[in-house]
């Protein structure tokens, strides 16, 4: 049945103006508490991060000077409730992610390693003595932590690190290496997981430790804006009261980097959205053929690829988010998440590039940036690969790898 004029509703004859960067509205699904995060993460890197991170990402260096504005705006460990955190719910983290990398994927790394990666898994299978010791400081930054699991003959197989941990009296005994840490060479503790007896236990191994050593692994190509190490541990001993008690098995490491995971799938679209943003500026100001280029058919059709790519990424998460505040987010879940919207994040890095001709490559515009960086983000916390495999394995039951 047709639909005269006057029976439409004047809600659907008005013109809503729909933000380019969120086209499904998710601000719009979002409480005021998550919406006041967002937006005072938003303004700080509006103000302090994007004036100053391209020549940091040039110079490979690492803002520490941004540690302690970030720690201010209790950002580290903020699913933390207690210890001097702020105990915000699971889509708050993930605007946290999302504006920070928006600014910068390094960042975010930062953010994410600390709060997903040292403090939660302290806070879930540390001690009393543990938490009260650590939280705090690594809430306000005055403590760096580090995450060491990846070992230099593989990442994807972690079950099969060659890390080891032997009790002698009182004290862990531990010999191994870890490679690709962020925040390695900064941090005052590192969660490192080793092989014992009793199967892989976490420990928490202190800076200045004798036989501990953490140099960094300098000419990377991204992420230059964070700091990637190698660990060392020739015969460092660790006190028993260092040791993670609450938890055994690879499940450890692997609940914190469902954590993580869950964060990156946010903060990609960050880093998208930036992208974007800049070739939605740059395509309507280049003018060529006499009218700019984003009047152009293809450029119009290549944009709108990228909205629907970020929107679909938007909605992903913030489903995820909800499920992961209501209890019933699943592992096979965030790995689908990771996949695509990092994934989408590279593609509509390169394609932005590309919409920005020569300029493109130059590092006063931002996706040649993002696209450099994101190329780690699809490596770390578990390659694309593995994480189809995950997928691939919740579909049939089989596991493949
Ligand atoms: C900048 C940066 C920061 C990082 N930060 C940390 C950190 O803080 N803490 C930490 O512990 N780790 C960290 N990592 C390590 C990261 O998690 C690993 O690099 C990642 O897990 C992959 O391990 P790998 O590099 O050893 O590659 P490998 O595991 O050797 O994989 C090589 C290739 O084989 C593929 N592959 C693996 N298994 C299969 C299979 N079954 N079938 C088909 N293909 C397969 C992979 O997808 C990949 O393409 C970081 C890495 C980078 C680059």
């Amino acid at each position: 049945m047709s639909q005269s004029a006057e029976h439409v509703s004047p809600a659907r004859n008005a013109k809503i103006n729909l933000d380019p960067m969120d086209l499904y509205d998710v601000r719009g699904e979002l409480s005021d508490e998550e919406i006041m995060v967002k937006d005072t993460v938003a303004r700080f890197v509006d103000e302090k991060v994007l004036p100053m991170i391209g020549s940091a990402f040039e110079d490979h260096r690492f803002p520490a000077e941004l540690v302690e504005p970030i720690a201010q705006m209790g950002l580290l460990g903020s699913s933390i409730e207690g210890y001097d955190c702020a105990g915000l719910n699971s889509i708050c983290y993930g605007l946290i992610c999302q504006e920070l990398e928006r600014g910068d994927s390094g960042l975010r790394s930062f953010v994410s390693v600390q709060s997903s990666l040292v403090m939660y898994p302290i806070h879930a299978f540390g001690s009393e003595d543990q938490r009260q010791q650590w939280l705090p400081k690594l809430a306000s930054g005055k403590a760096i932590g580090c995450f060491g699991l990846t070992e230099p003959h593989g990442g994807s197989d972690p079950v099969n690190m060659k890390t080891r941990a032997h009790r002698e009296g009182n004290e862990w005994v531990i010999n191994g290496a870890k490679m690709w840490i962020t925040n390695g060479t900064l941090a005052d503790v590192a969660v490192v997981w080793a092989k014992t007896d009793e199967g892989i236990r976490g420990f928490l191994v202190e800076k200045g430790m004798p036989g501990f050593d953490a140099p960094e692994i300098k000419h990377k190509f991204s992420l230059r804006a964070s700091v990637t190490s190698s660990l060392f541990f020739d015969n460092v001993r660790v006190p028993e009261a260092n040791m993670l008690p609450g938890v055994s098995g690879i499940k450890g490491p692997l609940s914190c980097l469902t954590q993580a995971r869950y964060g990156i799938t946010w903060g990609v679209i960050g880093a998208a959205q930036a992208c974007l943003r800049e070739a939605l500026d740059y395509t309507q100001e280049r003018i060529l053929f006499g009218r700019p280029v984003s009047h152009t058919q293809t450029v119009q059709r290549r944009l709108a690829d990228m909205s629907r790519r970020i929107t679909t990424a938007q909605l992903l998460s913030l489903q995820l988010g909800r499920k992961k505040d209501r209890g019933e987010m699943s592992p096979s879940q965030v790995s689908l998440a990771k996949w695509n919207n990092v994934r989408m994040a590279m593609d509509v890095a390169r394609d932005a590039r590309d919409l920005l001709g020569g300029a493109g490559i130059s590092a006063e515009y931002c996706p040649i940036r993002h696209m450099l960086n994101l190329e780690s983000v699809i490596t770390y916390e578990g390659t694309e690969t593995v994480h189809e495999l995950i997928v691939g394995k919740e579909l049939t039951g089989v596991s493949a790898f």
